[in-house]
């Protein structure tokens, strides 16, 4: 089975909060009935018998929040289910990752951002959306963290990248030619500010610059893996115009939710 678990949670966010609304924005967009529900290679996704939406996680404050996110995914990834989840703020694929760590050696990361989310700690704030990546590498976690679309690395964060060794292809030096063909089981983590705000402007933190919502889907549309969970995070439905953003989220939604099918 396929999981769906909305976490709203943006008590970690360092600039602007709202993205705990974005679970219900995004499943309001995936319901509209302006689309149907076939992902563009031939799945139909309504009431489909391998599709299971669980609703919200009930969250208590920080750090609590972050046991219960671990939990509920280690739950259903322990029988053998893959799981997607709907931020929330990027501070959850932390705990998602703790969820999913124990059952997967070997798990590589496929990380989609304009930003590393490396930082040692922002804002005093360990826990922070801008240092999930941090936490997760220096727990050994994972073996490999592949970071696309990035373009805000400073000095700090190419340090913690070096440190860490993460792989990364960085925005400037992007190529529609790049495949990502990984051994092993595959995480993808999706904040969608890896999208031009021009496509996304229903996001926190406008950083110009970025992929277009078809070549998102080409990345998720052509990975040559085993993936076996992911996230979409960072919708701020506070900034959103005509909910456009939400509705490029429930697109990426639906085709990771083929893609998780697939394999
Ligand atoms: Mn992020
Ligand atoms: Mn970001």
């Amino acid at each position: 089975m396929v999981f769906t678990i909305g976490i709203p949670l943006d008590e970690n966010s360092s600039f602007l909060r709202g993205s705990a609304g974005a679970p219900a924005e995004i499943r309001r967009a995936f319901h509209s009935d302006s689309a149907n529900y076939w992902s563009e290679y031939s799945l139909n996704l309504e009431r489909h018998p391998k599709l299971k939406d669980d609703g919200d996680l009930k969250l208590p404050a920080m750090p609590t929040a972050f046991e219960t996110i671990t939990t509920a995914v280690s739950n259903r990834v322990q029988q053998g289910n893959k799981v997607l989840c709907l931020g929330g703020d990027h501070s959850i694929t932390y705990p998602i990752i703790r969820g999913f760590a124990p059952h997967y050696r070997d798990l590589t990361i496929i990380h989609l951002d304009a930003h590393g989310d490396l930082y040692d700690s922002f804002d005093e704030n360990r826990f922070s959306h801008a240092s999930p990546f941090a936490r997760i590498m220096e727990s050994n976690l994972v073996s490999r963290l592949i970071q696309v679309g990035i373009r805000t690395y400073n000095s700090h964060q190419r340090e913690q990248a070096q440190r860490f060794g993460v792989e990364s292809v960085e925005m400037k030096d992007w190529s529609d030619d790049i495949r990502f063909i990984v051994e092993g089981p595959v995480y993808l983590s999706l904040d969608l500010d890896v999208m031009d705000p021009a496509f996304v402007p229903g996001v926190s933190h406008h950083e110009p610059g970025g992929f277009s919502t078809r070549q998102v889907l080409n990345i998720i549309q052509q990975l040559e893996c085993n993936l076996v969970g992911a996230d979409i995070v960072e919708l701020n439905p506070s900034r959103d115009i005509h909910g456009m953003t939400a509705m490029v989220a429930a697109k990426c939604y639906k085709e990771l939710l083929a893609r998780l099918l697939m394999t």
